[in-house]
């Protein structure tokens, strides 16, 4: 069977969805509506950044509410949570949370992870930055992240994470080549400096970005002809990032958000419904209506 590629105004009609999109109305729905109004510097956006990213499992109204939870339980201040987290301790504050498998026991180490890491790094953007490397190898940034937030390896001094933790943190370089979604958009949220990402990363370029692959912006790829691949891993991550290169080579991830709530707010129906595939820009694109002669 022939391989589906886009058309070759494919780069058109992505630029058209994007302009057309509406920010706004997607924001509210994106677990980053939440992290926005605490990112008034580097830190606390690291901060709100990998709490809200680390937890965003599930759809996007209870990661939203999840997340909400956390910032009321600790009155608004993640940063001071942090900064007090000096050992991985229970926290009254936190007993009782539970989001999907995510319980307060994860997030206190986590904590305690972010206050160690503030005191030998100094942020997550130099740990990232180190594993960057000046070639700009975005999988070893991911990597050295993954491992900074997971802890002391197996033999080494200090407090074991608690059960199901380390699963949190999958790193493209591991042996299953997980996609890494949730770090990967934490990046893409601390880099970009376009709406409605928070730009905090100055020393990183967009242009070095992978595409955090979720099941809507997956479904949407392999559907457009940007991948051919049947699973998300972390070489699909490298092949859909290709495609959208050769749209936007300064900043290829600057179409993410849009695939993505494209899948989120059902103006993709993920089905040949003319109702509402008909006004679709990348309709001529699509894998569902290939070939198939419509006058709209
Ligand atoms: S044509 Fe329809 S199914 Fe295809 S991407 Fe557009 S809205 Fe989705």
């Amino acid at each position: 069977m022939a391989v589906h590629r886009p058309s070759a105004d494919f780069p058109r009609h992505l630029r058209a969805l994007y302009r057309r999109f509406p920010f706004d109305r997607s924001l509210a729905e994106d677990p980053l509506s939440g992290v926005r109004p605490l990112a008034t510097d580097p830190w606390h956006a690291e901060v709100a950044g990998i709490l809200a990213a680390t937890i965003a499992v599930g759809n996007t109204t209870s990661i939203r509410r999840a997340f909400a939870d956390l910032v009321e339980r600790l009155e608004g201040d993640l940063a001071g949570w942090v900064d007090s987290a000096r050992e991985y301790r229970p926290d009254p504050r936190l007993e009782g949370f539970h989001h999907r498998w995510i319980r307060a026991e994860h997030l206190e180490y986590l904590g305690y992870r972010l206050h160690d890491i503030r005191a030998r790094s100094g942020s997550l953007e130099e740990v990232f930055r180190a594993g960057l490397g000046p070639e700009g190898d975005f999988a070893g940034g991911i990597d050295r992240l993954a491992h900074a937030l997971r802890g002391p390896a197996p033999g080494t001094p200090g407090p074991r994470p608690p059960p199901g933790y380390l699963r949190l943190f999958p790193t493209p370089l591991g042996p299953n080549r997980s996609p890494c979604k949730r770090l990967t958009l934490f990046v893409r949220w601390m880099v970009r400096t376009e709406f409605p990402d928070l730009g905090m990363w100055r020393g990183v370029s967009p242009a070095v970005l992978r595409v955090p692959l979720d099941q809507h912006v997956y479904w949407i790829a392999y559907h457009l002809g940007l991948t051919a691949r049947r699973s998300r891993s972390w070489a699909t991550v490298e092949e859909v990032t290709a495609a959208l290169r050769k749209v936007d080579g300064n900043d290829p991830v600057r179409f993410d958000f849009v695939l993505c709530h494209t899948g989120i707010s059902g103006d993709c129906p993920k089905r040949a419904d003319l109702r509402v595939c008909g006004p679709c820009v990348v309709r001529p694109d699509c894998r569902l209506w290939r070939g198939r002669k419509v006058a709209i």
